[in-house]
């Protein structure tokens, strides 16, 4: 048997999937992301144990690794990664020595949209914009199905658009980009914020040491009713409401799909960001507002994207 695996490398965690080829994720095995402040091999040495792990002995066809960075037009090299130790690695030729096997590299909400636009919730035709909520804020231009690349390969880094002049510091070198107001990061900074001055079953969810506060105990508390962790989600979903209110004054897409582990709150994040677009989005009341949907492919989109992009590439030759 031979199979095809995607590696979707986030800032926080790495998920290692089989997929079969209709999209559908066979298994996975997931890793925490070692960081930024490591060397870059010791990210690979995480990959390589997940893609070993996941492929249970089978015989690997091609691998697609969806990285969270800036991959260069030719899916060589990551260029730049905010929340990892990539700057300028090869990193597609040295993972495909090291695992004797094809590679194939893209970014991963290019690899998201990939996945919603075959088998999800991304109409495969017209302008749509697809938003990875993790660490960070992840983006995808799509037109009839294909990822706009840009000049450079960077289109669609919609996380890294200025919303608040001299606003927080971000991992970019930047100050007051939009995911530092609506990611995982801005959900846990919000509720973190707030614990020792209001009550939240979130003080003893992190064992009473904020820093081991997570994004899915947020979820979780939100879920269960916590007032702290749903005023964290009305937060980062307002915020998410203010840009894409600005993709659509860009953009004028037709469709929105937001997807990242975030996005596993659903309307609890999409509402209030539904409500911030139609009251902030540039001639409102005398246009459409695209609707905003969750991704159908929840958190493994990215996986499935890549193991997608590498059956394509296969095919290709
Ligand atoms: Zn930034």
């Amino acid at each position: 048997v031979t199979v095809y695996v995607g590696v979707d490398v986030g800032g926080s965690k790495v998920l290692a999937a089989v997929v079969s080829p209709s999209g559908e994720v066979v298994r996975s095995v997931m890793a925490r992301t070692p960081g930024r402040l490591v060397q870059a091999s010791a990210v690979e040495d995480v990959l390589t144990d997940a893609v070993r792990a996941v492929s249970g002995g089978e015989t690997i066809e091609a691998v697609g690794v969806a990285a969270a960075g800036f991959v260069d037009p030719a899916g060589e090299r990551v260029v730049f990664a905010p929340h990892l130790p990539w700057r300028g690695e090869d990193l597609r030729a040295r993972l495909a020595e090291r695992w004797d096997t094809p590679v194939v590299l893209a970014n991963d909400a290019n690899c998201a949209a990939v996945a919603e636009a075959a088998y999800g919730a991304a109409d495969p035709d017209g302008l749509g914009v697809v938003v990875t909520m993790g660490t960070g804020i992840g983006g995808a231009i799509l037109l009839d199905g294909r990822v706009l690349r840009g000049h450079n390969g960077m289109a669609g880094e919609f996380g890294h658009m200025q919303l608040v002049p001299d606003g927080e510091p971000c991992e970019c070198g930047g100050r007051g980009c939009w995911e530092q107001y609506s990611s995982g990061t801005a959900l846990i900074r919000f509720a973190r914020a707030r614990l020792g001055h209001e009550p939240s079953v979130l003080a003893e969810a992190c064992d009473g040491d904020p820093d081991q506060l997570t994004g899915a105990m947020v979820t979780a508390a939100a879920a269960d009713g916590d007032l702290v962790a749903r005023k964290a989600f009305a937060s980062v979903g307002e915020w998410l409401g203010v840009g894409l209110a600005n993709l659509v004054a860009a953009l004028d897409p037709h469709f929105i799909v937001v997807g990242g582990g975030v996005s596993a709150a659903g309307n609890r994040l999409l509402d209030p960001a539904r409500a911030e677009l139609g009251r902030c989005v540039v001639g409102a009341g005398h246009r459409e507002v695209p609707p905003v949907v969750a991704a159908a492919l929840g958190p493994a989109a990215g996986a499935v994207g890549a193991a997608e992009l590498a059956r394509r590439s296969g095919q290709a030759h």
